[in-house]
């Protein structure tokens, strides 16, 4: 069996680009938990893909990119509703401008826009540390490098996105993180031993596909959502079946 991976990036009050509707979102999260389906935290993942853990065979890995403030407002309380897990990869910079300024009060952004604010007005659309400690009964939280490679605030070699970035949340969160998200879906041969090296152990991708049990931690395939429950009813049932995934995945890399 395979274990599908979910991508998600914002929940917003509509859908729009890389954007979930808060409607959609929560119909979404709905039936999985009408349905029966178990939402692994990453480590519960991390050992399904080692072969140490078996699991039912309805479960899902749901994950969230970048660490939009979008997803404390919204994607959270839903979460928390239907007592669901997720994990969320986040841009350590991002997260550690956003919470050096002063407080400001959230105003919803679609992904664009949000992109221009990172730089200027952090805090009005990225999550803070504290936000991020406050969702972690729900959220595990892993790295997204250190800058995702848009240089922001600064322009730093690949080495430093995984050093800085384990850095930023051994001291915030206060664990040494092994999982690692890429950035834009950027990574190659090189940058995999790379971040091996730097001890990040479980690497995810934005490719389509199946992940087995086969102890390969290199390339987590991840399906980016979209619409809503029925067409996510579809692609669980296609990605956890380890044929038809695999085929759809030939079809439609991305
Ligand atoms: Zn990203």
């Amino acid at each position: 069996m395979s274990v599908p991976v979910l991508m998600y990036h914002h929940i917003l009050s509509s859908d729009s680009f890389i954007a979930s509707s808060v409607k959609n979102f929560e119909e979404q999260m709905k039936f999985l938990f009408d349905n029966g389906w178990k939402t692994l935290t990453s480590e519960e993942f991390y050992q399904f893909k080692q072969g140490k853990l078996q699991v039912p065979k309805k479960s899902v890995l749901i994950t969230f990119d970048d660490g939009w403030r979008d997803n404390f407002v919204y994607a959270y309380p839903i979460l928390k509703k239907y007592n669901l897990k997720a994990t969320l990869f986040v841009v350590t910079q991002w997260i550690d401008e956003a919470s050096k300024v002063n407080d400001c009060e959230y105003i919803e952004k679609k992904h664009s826009e949000c992109k221009k604010l990172v730089s200027t007005n952090p805090r009005s659309v990225v999550c803070s540390w504290d936000e991020l400690k406050q969702m972690n009964d729900i959220f595990d939280i892993h790295s997204h490098t250190h800058t995702h490679r848009d240089n922001y605030f600064s322009d730093i070699s690949w080495k430093d996105e995984f050093t800085e970035s384990k850095k930023f949340i051994q001291e915030n969160l206060g664990f040494e993180d092994s999982y690692l998200c890429w950035p834009r879906g950027i990574y190659s041969e090189e940058l995999i031993k790379e971040a091996n090296n730097e001890n990040f152990d479980i690497l995810f991708t934005t490719k389509r596909g199946v992940n087995l049990p086969d102890n390969k931690m290199t390339e987590i395939k991840r399906i980016a959502v979209k619409k809503d429950a029925k067409w996510l009813k579809k692609n669980l049932l296609i990605f956890s079946n380890s044929f038809l995934g695999y085929i759809y995945a030939k079809v439609k890399p991305q």
